[in-house]
């Protein structure tokens, strides 16, 4: 086999990584150090330097079972021996109905039809164009916008971009060639307590313009790289309730905080509202490959070709890759063999105990937890490179955007590795408390 090696020492493989490749939201003129991971294991991440950190951020949501797991190795070994990809149009295999019959499975009975995509950006536009599609073959097609809700977030790409938050959404540059859709105010913080009036502002802009709207697209719960926003489940209930009451889709996008990180399977059960549309991802191949999925219920996947010809315009070259199918099933039932709900639960309280300290700091605004997910907000945005290197020197890997400080680790996480995270989020917050006065 050759050496796949990178040419020169660590330190040129940094100097090139800096000089040639964009890492998420970067600049090529003032590129920012990325850590050289050279292996990843359980809750730890190791350096190329030999330092080994404690994973805060499963990977973006999704190694929920941690890292280099042997059943999850084992099955895309097993895999790989029969094939690694094949083309979806026309042809089919076991990885892919093996995982779909989990999702159909396991989500919401209505549920019963499933678009594999590639990312979960993907599964957001394949969303939206079975809502408009379904529309347009019953004869609605003025039905072409969506309705959300501010502080989203649904993906990078333009269909995803256009149900971003528009201020906060990153996006703001494009606006001028987005899809102009329709944002009401961001849902209250969840304290406990629910209000009527917090709908209103949704309520007049769905019944003002329900003969354009095709769907309400919202992530339930949680609204994650948008603002970190846990909000009352009331709020699912009635988005369910006017969208009936008006001729719209309810689409949940469920990336985030589907696989059980709010602490129920799928956060649509913390309301028992179910969605006509869902999407999935990041977590469903246990963090190993790319892979998401579009699920929709019978009604809407008929009501696409109620036309009598009608097909969904939608068809990825990596559809249904096997090998991500594969793992994704393997990751699924894992999941649901190992004791999830309980290790979820007895997060959620020691995330609550322990970052409740936190709150005495006084750049902290408000500190949220629900699930698996820790949320610290702070009075003003963070100083990224200080705050990340801080946090590398003290054997953790959390990374912070904006003004949120958040973790959300693997399940399997132990009560001393996740008391390391959230002590070490409270020792570098007081250090950036003192600095910046
Ligand atoms: C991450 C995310 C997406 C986008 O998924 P990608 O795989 O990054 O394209 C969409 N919606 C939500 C809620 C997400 O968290």
């Amino acid at each position: 086999m050759n050496d796949f090696k990178a040419s020169g020492n660590p330190e040129r493989w940094r100097e090139y990584d800096q000089k040639h490749i964009w890492h998420p939201y970067t600049s090529m003129r003032h590129p920012l150090p990325a850590y050289t991971v050279s292996s990843a294991d359980g809750v730890f991440l190791t350096l190329d330097d030999g330092r080994r950190l404690i994973d805060g951020m499963s990977s973006w949501w999704t190694a929920i079972h941690g890292y280099n797991h042997p059943r999850l190795n084992a099955a895309i070994e097993e895999q790989l021996k029969s094939m690694a990809h094949v083309m979806f149009g026309g042809l089919t295999h076991q990885p892919a109905i093996a995982l779909a019959e989990r999702l159909v499975e396991l989500t919401a009975r209505p549920l019963q039809h499933v678009f594999f995509c590639d990312s979960g950006s993907v599964s957001v536009e394949v969303a939206i164009k079975m809502a408009i599609q379904y529309w347009f073959a019953q004869g609605r097609t003025n039905k072409q916008r969506l309705l959300t809700i501010r502080g989203g977030y649904h993906g990078d790409t333009f269909g995803a971009m256009g149900v971003c938050d528009p201020v906060n959404g990153m996006h703001q540059m494009f606006s001028g060639v987005l899809p102009q859709h329709l944002f009401a105010p961001k849902p209250h913080r969840d304290d406990g307590t629910w209000d009527d009036a917090w709908i209103k502002d949704f309520k007049d802009l769905l019944e003002n313009h329900r003969d354009e709207i095709a769907a309400v697209i919202i992530e339930p719960i949680v609204q994650g790289a948008g603002g970190m926003n846990i909000y009352h489940a009331e709020y699912l209930r009635k988005f369910r309730q006017l969208c009936d009451e008006n001729d719209v889709l309810l689409i949940f996008d469920e990336i985030a905080t589907g696989f059980g990180r709010t602490g129920k399977l799928f956060a649509y059960e913390h309301a028992e509202v179910v969605p006509d549309i869902l999407c999935l991802g990041k977590a469903m191949t246990g963090g190993y490959m790319t892979l998401a999925a579009t699920l929709t219920s019978t009604k809407v996947a008929e009501g696409i070709s109620a036309d009598g010809q009608g097909v969904l315009m939608h068809g990825p070259t990596f559809m249904a890759n096997p090998l991500a199918c594969r793992v994704g099933v393997e990751s699924i039932d894992l999941l649901l063999e190992s004791p999830w709900q309980e290790r979820v639960s007895n997060i959620e309280l020691q995330l609550k105990k322990e970052l409740e300290a936190c709150r005495n700091l006084s750049v902290v605004e408000d500190v949220r937890c629900i699930g698996a997910i820790g949320v610290v907000e702070t009075t003003i945005p963070v100083e990224m490179p200080w705050m990340q290197e801080r946090f590398v020197e003290n054997g953790v890997w959390i990374r912070p955007f904006g003004r949120l400080v958040y973790i959300m680790p693997p399940y399997i996480i132990t009560p001393e590795q996740l008391s390391k995270l959230t002590g070490t989020m409270y020792k570098v917050l007081a250090e950036w408390s003192e600095r910046v006065g």
